[in-house]
């Protein structure tokens, strides 16, 4: 899925969960890291080319999109008595890897293991990508209008 896509879900992700925390700034800010923190192993995405020398290191859809790198950093960001930031890490993260098992790619859960696998029918950067772009930040609209007014 594309950045602006991992963006919308997380905004969703947080919207929706924000009224019942008080920590709101560290959610917010764990779960937009954690929505794109996985896409770190692409040399040419937005996060990647921010750090090409951490991104050279990974491989595509490999470790950084499993579930270890989530569980370990949301644990240590707790233990920096950081739980909401920690929190929402979690939940962009996982919302991440969620969306790219959408993809014809997918995802390996516990990667190295080779399953279990995710795989959808989406193409990164084609229709349905965009289509899930479009719902989410239409309902992220909808979720802003009911928080405000
Ligand atoms: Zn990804």
């Amino acid at each position: 899925m594309k950045f602006k896509t991992h963006l919308a879900i997380g905004l969703f992700l947080f919207l929706s969960v924000a009224f019942l925390v008080q920590d709101v700034e560290f959610l917010f800010f764990g779960v937009i890291l954690g929505a794109i923190f996985p896409d770190l192993d692409i040399k040419t995405s937005k996060s990647g080319r921010r750090l090409p020398y951490l991104a050279g290191m990974f491989k595509h859809r490999g470790i950084l999109h499993s579930i270890t790198p989530a569980i370990i950093f949301s644990f240590l960001l707790y233990l920096a008595n950081l739980p909401m930031l920690g929190v929402g890490f979690l939940l962009g993260y996982l919302s991440h890897l969620a969306a790219d098992s959408l993809t014809k790619k997918g995802i390996r859960w516990l990667y190295p293991l080779k399953k279990p696998v995710t795989k959808g029918v989406l193409r990164s950067g084609g229709i349905g990508d965009m289509m899930v772009f479009l719902f989410f930040s239409a309902a992220d609209l909808i979720l802003i209008f009911f928080l405000v007014f």
